[in-house]
């Protein structure tokens, strides 16, 4: 019996528009993500690395394969199991309500669902704000007035205040620039570190995967299915001096290697951009 929280996808095919076009977007893909691991995807643009996130997430199903979250089944082509706060997306621009405040937004889903009272979920906001590294100083700021990496900090409370086993992150980080990243990277890695989510993050920054990750993921070009699985042995807490070492270049060489053979072969297919 595994533990809470880890999602098994097994076998999964997904094709798009099979009358018409017939996109195969996926094909005999499996995975792993086990209970409390970080899990990083990478692989060349179009080879359905969202398309496997928006059905773990419950927004998609496959045309076959299954996939399921502590044996209990998820999805498959005849299942969808309704998005909910088991399994949460932040979202590369997810919108908070720019009129309410920080403490608000991060309160609101449990208001509304009614799971939790308004005293009780702005007090778990306020305790998350503090858990997350002093963040009360900005409870009553209002989204306009905090920087874009502090918003994106905020969404990813919002996200954890419904206690998620498993956190579904798609290029969060791809827009922003390296300083404004690793202060995100720190934040995310405090974050698993405390409330221990799965976590699958896809990106296109390998040295990001390595650093954040247990387990690195590297996707064939369409149709996307598992090329190889990296294990990432670093120590934990990690730190970004660990970029420098011997064994993090090794990793490193070895993600390369596997992201630019798949690189060259979608680009051969004419496909564009790479990782
Ligand atoms: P990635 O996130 O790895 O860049 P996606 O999962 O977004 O890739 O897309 C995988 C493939 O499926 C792409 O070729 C894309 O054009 C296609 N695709 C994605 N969504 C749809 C859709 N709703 N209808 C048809 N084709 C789609
Ligand atoms: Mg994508």
């Amino acid at each position: 019996m595994s533990q809470a929280g880890s999602i098994s996808v097994s076998n999964i095919q997904k094709i798009y528009d099979p009358e018409g076009a017939a996109v195969h977007a996926l094909e005999n893909c499996s995975c792993e993500i086990p209970s409390g691991k970080f899990v990083a995807m990478v692989g060349p643009s179009g080879c359905g690395k969202s398309t496997l996130l928006n059905m773990i997430a419950g927004f998609d199903k496959p045309t076959s394969g299954e996939i399921k979250l502590d044996d209990q089944l998820l999805v498959s082509a005849n299942t969808q199991t309704p998005p909910n706060s088991d399994r949460v997306v932040v979202f590369q621009n997810g919108a908070l309500f720019p009129w309410k405040t920080v403490l608000e937004n991060i309160a609101y889903g449990p208001i509304v669902q009614k799971t939790r009272g308004r005293g009780q979920a702005e007090e778990e906001a306020r305790e998350l704000l503090n858990k997350a590294g002093n963040l009360e100083r900005i409870a009553g700021s209002f989204p306009g007035q905090i920087s874009s990496g502090m918003q994106r900090r905020v969404e990813i409370l919002r996200a954890l205040i419904n206690k998620p086993k498993v956190l579904l992150l798609d290029e969060p980080f791809r827009a922003m620039d390296t300083v404004s990243k690793s202060k995100m990277h720190q934040h995310l890695l405090d974050i698993h570190d405390k409330f221990r989510p799965s976590i699958l993050l896809i990106t296109h920054d390998l040295v990001e995967a390595i650093l954040l990750a247990d387990v690195v993921l590297v996707m064939t070009t369409r149709p996307g299915t598992i090329k190889v699985n990296i294990n990432v042995e670093l120590p934990r807490p990690r730190s970004r001096e660990m970029i420098l070492s011997d064994e993090f270049t090794e990793l490193q060489k070895q993600a390369i290697a596997a992201v630019h053979e798949e690189a060259r072969k979608a680009f051969e297919r004419g496909e564009k951009e790479l990782a």
